[in-house]
This record gives structure tokens, sequence and C-alpha cells, in this order.
């Protein structure tokens, strides 16, 4: 059971949107780590549904039935629900607490310069009719981190732009309110810290639709394998191709554990004389390899325990942010209740 102990063990929080399946894109910048450190840590994993309402706001169904899905990724990659704390974040009214109070904190123009809002809002083509839960979701993630006073936040590079306005933030909070009750957080970078899309897009994304689940089926992940951008120059197996920007070489370092061979072929493909289609089967092959646990797992999980598990994680997040808030509102005055008031 993971135990609230801050003094003995460090913090660690992070959470996916329930837009759509978890790929391999999660599982190497952020589930992989998180399976590493629940053992060690005290870990709390959020299922972000209303970060998620903030652009699939006219489809709740959607992020509703991938509140679900999501906590069958995360048990069928070997998150425990009794060693990490999995919540559902509309569920922990406290965090939008922190959120108004934070919203304070940070400039609009801070928010429209943050390079990956800006980028989801061009890829999002929100033009000029940004929500503004939108452009105001960096600050619910400071208050998500900041909540549980996790020091470690396990993710892809996508998000170190949004950390760093979390720390902004908790330095303004400290230093305004003159507390220490807020930590600054730092981010775990995993093993690949921004996989590609399969189509050679610059990440996998739910939303881009350009990833591997980690529920694919067999052939599904061969389909997307077999799709993959390779090097449009190398026609033939004989023709030198080029491993930079190849789709295939990125998942054959992500996934393919024998690197000595790995760099061979790197060079066998640069000189010529291997072909896409063998490049093609020894990944579909490696990731055939890999998923099939991870789906049999997710195949046992029962259907019965998902919303059990899922609301004891989220009661037990809910005693610890607040705990948070009460050191928030003390350190803002706003205590009116008090003894000392009365
Ligand atoms: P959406 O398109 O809905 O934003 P997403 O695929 O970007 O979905 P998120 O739920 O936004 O996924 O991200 C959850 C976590 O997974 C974050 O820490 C993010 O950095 C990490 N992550 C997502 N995609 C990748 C990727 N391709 N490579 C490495 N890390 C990733
Ligand atoms: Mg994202």
């Amino acid at each position: 059971m993971a135990l609230y102990d801050q003094e003995k063990r460090k913090v660690v929080i992070t959470g996916d949107r329930p837009t759509g399946p978890l790929h391999l894109g999660h599982y190497v910048g952020s589930l992989q780590s998180r399976v590493e450190m629940q053992d060690r840590c005290d870990c709390f994993v959020m299922i972000a549904d209303t970060q998620a309402l903030s652009d699939h706001f006219e489809n709740p169904e959607l992020v509703a039935r991938y509140v679900r899905e999501v906590f069958k990724d995360y048990i069928s990659v070997g998150i425990s629900p009794t060693k990490s704390t999995i919540f559902v974040q509309s569920m922990v009214p406290e965090l939008f607490e922190l959120t108004s109070y934070y919203m304070n904190l940070v400039t609009v123009a801070r928010l429209e310069r943050n390079p990956t809002v800006k980028s989801e809002i061009q890829q999002k083509g929100f033009d000029e009719s940004v929500p503004a839960g939108f452009l105001c979701y960096p600050v619910s993630q400071a208050a998500d981190i900041t909540a549980f006073k996790a020091s470690l936040v396990p993710v892809g590079e996508d998000q170190l732009p949004l950390i760093e306005i979390t720390n902004e933030i908790v330095r303004r909070f400290n230093r305004i309110y003159d507390t220490d009750v807020l930590m600054e957080a730092q981010a775990v970078l995993g093993k690949i810290d921004r996989l590609v899309g399969i189509d050679g897009k610059a990440k996998a994304s739910k939303s881009m639709n350009n990833a591997i689940s980690l529920s694919d089926s067999p052939e599904m992940i061969k389909e997307k394998v077999f799709s993959m951008y390779t090097d449009p120059n190398h026609i033939k197996a004989s023709d030198p191709g080029k491993v930079e920007g190849n789709v295939v070489f990125a998942y054959l370092k992500a996934f393919f554990e024998d690197d000595e061979e790995l760099q061979s072929m790197k060079k066998r493909y640069e000189r010529g004389g291997l072909g896409d289609v063998v490049l093609k089967s020894l990944l579909n092959e490696t990731l055939q390899k890999f998923l099939a646990p991870i789906r049999e797992k997710r195949r046992s999980i029962k259907e019965s325990d998902i919303l059990d598990q899922l609301e004891d994680g989220t009661k037990r997040a809910r005693e610890v942010a607040s705990m948070t808030i009460e050191q928030v509102r003390d350190a803002m005055s706003i205590k009116y209740w008090a003894k000392e008031y009365r």
C-alpha cells in the first residue's frame, strides 16, 4: 500500500489524459519510469479527465470511456493500484481550488508563450478561439503537481516547459505568501524522451492517431509497422539508406535490446544491403514479443475491480491534497472560521 510518507520517500506524480489508448510513446516516455519508481517512492498516477475535457469538452463520453481504458493500460504495464495511488483528477476538487489561487500568479502572456501550449493550439486548429480552460491547463497541472508535494515528475519531453511554469508558480507563491508550503518539482525523462509517430511526425500522440497502442492486436501492430516511414530514396535493398529520421530505426532504438546488433544493422543499412522488409519484420517481431504479455495482463483485469480500485486511489489522493489545501489556505489567510478569528 502506498503510504504517504514525505519524510522518508520521494513523492512522484504524473498522469495521462484519457483521450485515447496509451501507446508506446507513453511507455518509453513515462510509464516505464513509473513502474521502476513505485517500489521506492510514493507514486501518484492521475487520470487527467478534467484536462482532457479542455479540448474534448464536446465529447465527454469519449473521456469517460478512456478513464477506464487508461486504468487498464496502467495495470497492463505493471503499475500496481496498491503500490501506486491511481486516481481520477475530476474527483479531487481540492485541485480546482488550488488552480484558482494559482491562476493569479501567472500571466496570460506567459501561458501563450509556452512552446508546448503554442504548438498544441496550432495542431488543434484553435486559431483565435482557444478555450480559456485549454490555455490555462498548465496552471491546473501546477495544482496537480504541488497538491501532492511531488518532487519528481516522470514525463516525456513535451512536458518540460509545463514543469517550468509549475516551478515559477511555486516560487511566486512561496515568496508572496512568505511560506515554504509548496515544493519545486523536477522532470524525470524516460529512456526515450520523445518517441516519433509512425508517420514520421515529431511525436507519437493519441490525438494524431499515429501511434502503436499498448492494446493493439497483433494484426494491427504488424500493419502499423509495415506502414512506417523509412527513407523514400531507399527503394531496393542494395540502395544506401538513411538512418536519421527513419522511424523503424527510432523504434528499434527504443525496443530492440541487442544494441551491438542494432549498430551493425545501421551500418549495413547506410552502406546498402539491408532491405526495409527485413528491417520491418525484425521490428514487428520485437514489438509483438514486447506487447504480448501486456495484452495478456490486460485480458486478466476484472471489469468489476476497476471502479473499486479507482475509487480507493482517489480517496487516498484526496486525503493528501486536502492536507496541502489546508496549508495553502493558511498561508493565504483564508481561515475565516479559525479559532483565532472567533
Ligand atoms: P494527447 O494527444 O491527447 O495530448 P498524448 O499522446 O500527448 O495525448 P498525454 O496524455 O498528453 O499523451 O501524455 C501523457 C504523458 O506521456 C506525458 O508525460 C507525455 O510527455 C508522455 N508522452 C506522450 N507521448 C509521448 C511520446 N511520443 N514520447 C514520449 N513521451 C510521450
Ligand atoms: Mg499530450
